[in-house]
């Protein structure tokens, strides 16, 4: 059954890639009706990796980031509402109510509503100078400190930071990253290609403060002059940058009464506990064929989920069964990740090709040798290549898996692949 009729009225909340997309999508399956967008921001739907990587390092222009430009929403009718913050829902009434108060009438509502950058609760953080990296205004402000020689304390070893501390290595600025743990990106990669990041870094001339955080941001004049750790230390700086991760944003739908649980709860469609509404991307926590429960921050859930949540809307659902995906480009680095590894630090990683090189592929293993994920840095069309292997959940040879030579279909332990579910 249809939960959306094709003349009916689909409500988009977003302005990121996934909100673009569920308009998409809806388009690409021939629906009829009124399409709504409302965005918080002031812009059209657009792209975040570019905000750490060239465009902050002002390399790219932000009309490239954009999903759709105007003249496309235009052409098809969407009634894009931009710098405009939807307030509440209203379930029973079908109604999405913005600030200032007008109600938008909706048969199905896509909630795309991503996520907040946290900021620590410490004296100073919202001195002038500091800043999360999430929109393009973050980006905007980011860059107007990088100037040459300008110092900048990150706080946070993960993606946002890395990818910033590299951007602002490449404009000449003098980096610090303060990260709590003994490597950056441990928590995700393990401690052996945390090092690996570690050492990129620090050949790049950034310096790392391990096992230690930011306790307050010194600005005795309001913008920033330091900070100061736990330790006791202090480091001089002219800007600060949190990237200490982001809680999904999830006010919309915990107003409206929806199941919450580390996102909005969704089922194998993205349809929250309201059938009538759904939630992509960062906020959605779903049903993962293989691996339980997910909620993935990445760009690529925010790609294609929407399309799934779409579909089903309208009445004809498929099965949604990705592995999660991501990359990033730090100096000239550029490594794909994909598959989902629970706990890095309890789990095998082999390297196939030379870490040293910064050309490997790293293959994670559970204990029964299937492979779990894997990072191909500086090594390309690797992907496609290990998805049925993650995908067929087949037990693998780590001799033949680690040697370059060996071709990945013949790393299997009986050298055989069974057939994979269809994505
Ligand atoms: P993140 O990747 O989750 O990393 C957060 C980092 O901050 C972790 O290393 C964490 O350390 C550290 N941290 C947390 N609280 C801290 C504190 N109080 N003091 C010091 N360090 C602290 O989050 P993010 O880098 O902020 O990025 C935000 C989101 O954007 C994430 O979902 C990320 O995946 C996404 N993103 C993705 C990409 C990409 O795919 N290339 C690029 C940019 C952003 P512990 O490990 O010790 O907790």
């Amino acid at each position: 059954m249809s939960l959306l009729p094709q003349n009916g009225r689909l409500v988009v909340v977003g302005g990121g890639l996934a909100a673009a997309k569920a308009v998409e999508a809806a388009l690409a399956c021939g629906f009829e009706g009124t399409t709504v967008l409302v965005a918080a921001e002031a812009h059209l739907p657009y792209e975040r990796p570019p905000l750490s990587k060239d465009y902050l390092r002002g390399e790219a222009e932000f009309a490239a980031q954009l999903v759709h430009d105007d003249a496309w929403y235009r052409e098809r009718f969407v009634d894009v509402r931009t710098g405009v913050r939807a307030e509440r829902i209203d379930r029973e009434a079908r109604r999405l109510v913005l600030e200032g108060g007008e109600p938008i009438a909706y048969d199905a509502l896509v909630l795309a509503t991503g996520s907040v950058p946290r900021l620590p609760a410490i004296p100073g953080e919202r001195a002038r100078g500091v800043t999360v990296l999430r929109s393009k205004e973050d980006a905007d402000a980011l860059r107007g400190e990088l100037r040459h020689g300008a110092r900048l304390v990150v706080v946070g070893g993960g993606w946002i930071g890395l990818e910033a501390a590299a951007s602002a290595r490449a404009l000449g600025s003098e980096v610090t990253v303060v990260i709590r743990g003994e490597e950056p990106l441990a928590r995700v990669l393990g401690t052996e290609l945390g090092r690996f990041y570690a050492a990129l870094h620090e050949e790049h001339g950034v310096r790392l403060v391990r096992g230690d955080t930011v306790v307050e941001v010194l600005a005795p004049g309001g913008a920033v002059e330091g900070v100061l750790l736990a330790s006791g230390q202090r480091l001089p700086a002219d800007a600060v940058l949190f990237g200490i991760g982001a809680d999904p944003a999830v006010g919309l739908a915990g107003g409206a009464g929806l199941e919450l649980g580390d996102g909005v709860l969704v089922n194998e469609v993205f349809q929250t506990s309201d059938p009538a509404i759904c939630a992509v991307g960062d906020i959605a926590n779903y049903p993962h064929p293989r691996h339980g429960r997910l909620r993935v921050e990445h760009w690529d859930a925010a790609l294609h989920q929407p399309a799934t949540a779409v579909a089903a809307l309208l009445g004809s659902p498929r099965a949604h069964d990705r592995e999660p995906y991501f990359f990033s480009d730090q100096y000239d680095v550029g490594m794909e990740y994909v598959g989902h590894v629970p706990d890095p630090a309890a789990t095998r990683v082999l390297i196939r090709g030379d870490l040293a090189a910064r050309e490997f592929v790293a293959l994670w293993l559970s204990a029964e040798d299937t492979l779990l994920a894997s990072m191909n840095v500086n090594v390309w069309d690797v992907v496609d290549e290990v998805l049925p292997l993650i995908r067929s959940g087949v037990k693998l040879c780590p001799l033949r898996l680690a040697d370059p030579t060996v071709p990945w279909d013949q790393t299997t332990a009986d050298q055989r692949i069974p057939p994979a579910p269809p994505e």
